[in-house]
């Protein structure tokens, strides 16, 4: 199995080099240069089987020859026993057709963790193996980061250097990176805002000095791997509501779209997806471009869902590629121009190769906060603001047939604004209790690229 570039302007590399790299060195994003698939007697077969079962037969597809099976099912047992549910992500019906997916029983309480435990182990892996080092470098909007440094810490093979954007996440969120204790992991405060810390990524990952010098990666969903593992919970939850027998849709709480488009990723591997309803924030780029075709940034709003408070959806980039045909230079003119301001105009037929599956609904504030109060009065379920987003979307869009609606974030994570809403505190996990006695160490930082890449080169050489 070989991966592309979305630029189509770098040779293409094997599955462990784009599990490593992250960005292709033109700048575009990985995708396979063709697509794996299931039959329906193996999609049917998923049932039933453990869920770390399921994520190695789909890891498999995407790795080829370049894993052992074994050492992949091995790694999937390891990665999904940190999880407090033996379901890993279990189902909760909430009406006659509407089903939660909890994907929040990780260690830092978010769906992140579900790629991250993975994509943590496989890189130690193949790093073992290859005798590298790395370096990553992680830009959070609130959760990846916790994720990331959860699942990379007091790992051998890998340095971690978390940023996020000073002030703008919660307290939660900030301890499940500044408490870690373990030499191998820095955290940065930015003074700027989500889409700020990801254009440094993304111009210290364009830096090719850099790069070989400190083994810098990326674990942002920007990250193939991350995308494959998050497309195994498409596959689980379908299958345990009758697919491939009859089609399942899917409500998403979405942000940079990694999420997302692992649903186009299941669906593309065959399982017959209904509808993928994409639901944003105030922040809601990617429902005005599945209405309107025209990808035009805003200016980013802060909201209660914070992990979601983004204007560049980098994972958009792959959908486009896609439904343009694979246009390489095509993708490669529209979003290096996207970068430097201007706005994308999706061709027509790339439109509606898009709203075959996509739909997009955007939520307000108010509507989030009521959205938590209706859930909780008529179900009994706390959610999140995030999953808020998703319900509130999905009352407004339903589709016939039943609906997974992905629940993102576990509701302590986020207690202040689900208290405001509900009138009741969220109980929170033993494992978020701990944090919030323990000592935090971060260090502030200019928003500026090559501040970043300094801290970064001066961590990697001492
Ligand atoms: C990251 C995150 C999202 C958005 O996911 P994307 O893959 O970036 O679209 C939604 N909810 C929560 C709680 C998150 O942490």
């Amino acid at each position: 199995m070989r991966y592309i570039s979305t630029r189509g302007g770098s040779p293409p590399v094997g599955f462990v080099e784009a599990v490593l790299a992250g960005l292709a060195p033109d700048g575009g994003l990985y995708i396979p240069e063709t697509w794996p698939g299931f039959t329906r007697e193996e999609i049917a077969a998923f049932a039933g089987r453990p869920y770390a079962e399921v994520a190695a037969a789909v890891l498999g597809r995407f790795a080829g020859d370049e894993i052992a099976q074994g050492d992949l099912a091995r790694m999937c047992r390891e990665a999904y026993a940190a999880f407090d549910h033996p379901a890993v992500v279990p189902l909760v019906q909430l009406g006659s057709d509407v089903f939660l997916a909890e994907l929040f029983h990780g260690p830092s309480l978010a769906f992140k963790d579900v790629a991250m435990q993975l994509l943590a182990r496989l890189s130690d892996h193949v790093l073992e193996r290859a005798g590298r080092t790395q370096t990553i470098l992680c830009a959070t909007s609130g959760d990846t980061g916790g994720a990331a440094v959860e699942a990379f810490r007091g790992r051998a093979n890998t340095r971690i250097v978390a940023m996020f954007p000073d002030g703008r996440i919660s307290e939660v969120q900030r301890r499940f990176m500044t408490t870690a204790v373990e030499d191998n992991v820095r955290c940065l405060a930015v003074a700027g805002d989500f889409d700020a810390c990801q254009a440094i990524l993304k111009t210290a990952l364009a830096d090719a000095e850099l790069q070989r010098s400190v083994g810098l990666s990326a674990v942002n969903s920007i990250n193939f791997a991350r995308i494959v593992a998050q497309s195994v919970y498409y596959f689980t939850t379908a299958v345990a509501l009758g697919a491939p027998h009859r089609p399942v849709s899917f409500a998403v709480p979405s942000g940079n779209f990694g999420d997302g488009f692992a649903g186009y990723v299941a669906h593309r591997l065959g399982l017959p997806v209904g509808r993928i309803l994409i639901g944003t924030n105030a922040n809601d780029i990617l429902a005005r471009t599945f209405r309107t075709g025209l990808y035009a940034r805003g200016t980013v709003a802060e909201t209660q869902s914070p992990a979601m408070d983004i204007q560049s959806a980098s994972n958009f980039e792959r959908l486009f590629f896609e439904a343009t045909g694979r246009d390489g230079p095509g993708t490669a003119t529209a979003f290096s121009g996207f970068a430097s301001g201007r706005d994308i105009v999706t061709p027509p037929d790339a439109l509606v190769a898009m709203t075959a599956i996509f739909a997009g609904a955007s939520t307000d504030e108010a509507a989030t906060t009521r959205e938590m109060q209706l859930t909780l009065s008529e179900t009994g379920e706390m959610v999140d603001p995030h999953t808020a987003v998703a319900l509130s979307a999905l009352r407004r869009h339903p589709a016939p047939g039943p609906t997974v609606v992905l629940a993102t974030a576990h509701p302590a994570k986020f207690p202040e604004a689900v208290q405001a809403a509900t009138g009741r505190a969220p109980e929170t996990p033993a494992r978020a209790r701990a944090l919030a006695e323990r000592p935090e160490r971060f260090e502030p930082i200019a928003a500026d690229a090559g501040k970043v890449s300094d801290y970064v080169r001066t961590f990697a050489g001492g």
